[in-house]
């Protein structure tokens, strides 16, 4: 059982907070992706499980073994953690063909050069690195050292794989498809993966579970599904998927239903909170349909093409940019109502 857990967990560098109060659990075999913009804390919150940085408060366990404790300055090494590792600089031996580059993490664990030699050739049939067993890594593509660096995490038989920013460095072809190696390999090991990452798109394609982390905290942690439909506060709303975020002038919750003042006009809004609380509405595009009268009036500022639907990017008279999805063709500066469906509401904090 490799679960992770984190208890209180914090971090700070000479002084300044870069993770704080962390208490959460990846389960055993988990696809586990830590989404957040540049400096929320995603790659401390590996290195902290990797073992490359002691916690300053807080307690950090895996499997049944406590990896850190902050109260007791108990730690365990990085090596003896049975963790592997992809980064986004595939960390390779220049000087090592691939075969080698594989073999090498069982070369020091001194197993018997028959093992070394099956186990090595499994992961490169695993990885479809078999034509390329003979190059050096100089020799390879972005994403083929990518795939090294996987079939050299596959070799070791780890119980959790921390990936921090694997597929940075590939163009957006190669990325979508080293995705699929990605979640192949989690079939396969069945191993607890962590994979940092900013892009939302790539979160919500390959992970069961997303930690949305913000200025140091997490700020949700649910599946693709629920951060994009039920989104607990702004932050999460604005950061996965599209949308706009507009501010509710008054609610009115019944038994069956809570109908909130959006934007002038009177709509029906989904929450968890059956009204309480709520004081803003997400308005993704597919709330909005483009009507004859509608609950708004909109100018179309800009129109982009998604491949078989348009993205309107409109201006309600209002002021407030909405964002809307068509079959239809618009041009720019085009009149149109919109009508509101069940928006997400929720409370800005
Ligand atoms: P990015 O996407 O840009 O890599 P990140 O979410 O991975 O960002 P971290 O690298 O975890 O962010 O950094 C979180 C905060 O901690 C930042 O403010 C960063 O400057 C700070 N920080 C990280 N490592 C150190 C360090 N070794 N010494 C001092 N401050 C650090």
């Amino acid at each position: 059982m490799a679960d992770i857990s984190l208890s209180s967990v914090g971090k700070t560098f000479a002084g300044a907070p870069a993770l704080s109060d962390i208490t959460t659990r990846f389960e055993d075999g988990e696809f586990i992706a830590l989404l957040g913009p540049s400096g929320c804390g995603k790659t401390t919150l590996l290195r902290l499980l990797a073992g490359f940085e002691m916690p300053s408060a807080g307690q950090i366990g895996i499997g049944r073994r406590t990896m850190a404790d902050a109260g007791s300055g108990a730690m365990v090494p990085p090596e003896r953690r049975n963790i592997g590792f992809v980064f986004q600089s595939y960390a390779l031996w220049p000087h090592m063909s691939v075969r080698r580059n594989i073999a090498y993490p069982l070369e020091i664990r001194r197993l018997a050069r028959a093992q070394i030699a099956e186990q090595t050739e499994a992961a490169l049939a695993a990885t479809g690195l078999g034509a390329y067993a003979g190059r050096m890594p100089s020799e390879l593509s972005g994403g083929q050292r990518q795939r090294v660096a996987l079939a050299r995490c596959l070799v070791s038989d780890p119980d959790a794989v921390l990936l921090d920013e694997p597929l940075a460095n590939l163009d957006v072809a190669l990325r979508a498809s080293m995705q699929g190696v990605f979640t192949d390999f989690h079939r396969r090991t069945g191993a607890t993966m962590v994979y940092v990452t900013h892009d939302q798109a790539e979160a919500m394609a390959m992970a069961d579970r997303i930690a949305v982390l913000d200025r140091g905290t997490i700020q949700q942690f649910d599946t693709p599904q629920t951060l994009y439909e039920r989104p607990r506060n702004r932050f999460v709303a604005e950061f996965v998927g599209r949308g706009t975020v507009v501010p509710v002038q008054a609610v009115e919750a019944t038994d069956s239903a809570v109908h909130a003042q959006v934007l002038g006009a009177r709509i029906a809004v989904q929450s968890g909170r059956n009204g309480g609380g709520i004081d803003h509405v997400c308005l993704r595009p597919e709330n909005l349909t483009i009507t004859e009268t509608g609950d708004l009036r909109a100018r179309v500022a800009r129109v982009t093409y998604l491949g078989g639907k348009y993205l309107l990017e409109t201006v309600a008279d209002c002021g407030t940019r909405l964002l809307a999805e068509t079959r239809a063709k618009f041009d720019v500066g085009a009149q149109l109502g919109l009508t509101i469906t069940t928006p997400w509401a929720f409370s800005e904090d």
